[in-house]
């Protein structure tokens, strides 16, 4: 061995004995730390940051792929694997999915699992039958910041809530229809009571076809007005005893008669439900009610078609 060998032998071997051969780690050209083995340590970023075995988590993404470098270790020193592990960990984004039960496309309840979500849909289905659109949508949220899951109970209220809300909207709207004449929304009874006479009966106490509705009450109860409109009479006419006819516009034109007191004046505009005069027996009347008249252009219509069914 000649000399130039001897020397580079104990270089190496001094270097050997002082130093180890380690990776460099860095990320955005700043060292991060060291680590034995690049190979090793990627499988540990693969196996302990980017694994998404958690089942709500959609994927994981490093903020910056790690640059590596051969180098030498000071034997004092030691790499530090674990602490680069954390800190990966830690800056890494991840996108978590989750479920959310939907009513007409729209989000009522994130929830955590799949299965769930499912399951509460089966159940709604089976309560509400298939006519409700109750669906489910994935939805992402990044670092679990969005759309945090709630309990199966409260996605349940939820759901259920907002269905009945939707019901009670359908059954106002079938309400509103069924009460509406030509365009004009019957929206109150204007007193509550025992029906006496239908519309179309005839009786010994007239020689002709009933013309309204007859309504028992004890006399004094509150009239209050069908529909909002224009008070076109008030006072009294023949055999409806004390009348006031309200017109409603679209050719709708309400009366309310035998009353024992009138409060309503011609010209004055009211709202439905708003009081318009007592019961009474005045007019040609047997006992105190209310006579329930709806004429559209001129002709008397059953009222039961609208309230009172
Ligand atoms: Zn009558």
């Amino acid at each position: 061995m000649s000399i130039v060998g001897i020397a580079l032998f104990i270089i190496v071997t001094i270097i050997l004995l002082k130093f180890n051969i380690a990776v460099e780690v860095s990320i955005s050209g700043e060292e991060i730390g060291y680590v034995k083995d690049r190979k090793a340590f990627e499988e540990k970023i693969q196996n302990e940051v980017l694994t998404t075995e958690n089942a709500t988590l959609e994927s994981v993404e490093l903020a910056e792929e790690p640059q590596y470098k051969l180098t030498f270790l000071s034997k004092s020193e030691s790499t530090n694997e674990d602490e680069i592990i954390a800190k990966l960990e830690n800056d890494a984004t991840r996108t978590y999915v989750r479920f959310a039960v939907t009513l007409d496309n729209k989000q009522e309840a994130v929830l955590e699992k799949l299965e769930d979500a499912e399951n509460l849909v089966d159940e709604i289905e089976e309560k509400y039958g298939e006519k409700r659109n109750v669906g489910i949508q994935k939805v992402y949220s990044i670092n679990n910041e969005e759309y945090q899951p709630v309990s199966i109970k409260t996605a349940r209220n939820e759901v259920t809530d907002a269905i009945e809300a939707q019901i009670e909207k359908e059954e106002e709207e079938q309400r509103r229809k069924e009460q509406t004449i030509n365009g004009i929304y019957l929206a109150v009874k204007p007193v509550s009571g025992v029906i006496t006479s239908r519309f179309g009966n005839r009786e010994l106490i007239r020689s002709y076809a009933h013309r309204g509705l007859d309504i028992a009450a004890p006399g004094g109860t509150p009239i209050k007005a069908a529909a909002s409109g224009k008070v076109i009479f008030s006072g009294y006419q023949g055999s409806y005893g004390n009348l006031v006819k309200i017109d409603s516009g679209n050719g709708v034109v309400v009366y309310y008669g035998h009353c024992s007191k009138l409060y309503v004046n011609v010209g004055e505009k009211v709202e439905a439900g708003d009081v318009i005069a007592a019961v009474g027996s005045t007019g040609n009347s047997t006992g105190n009610h209310l006579h329930f008249e709806i004429q559209l252009n001129g002709q008397c219509v059953n009222p039961q078609n609208y309230l009172y069914k």
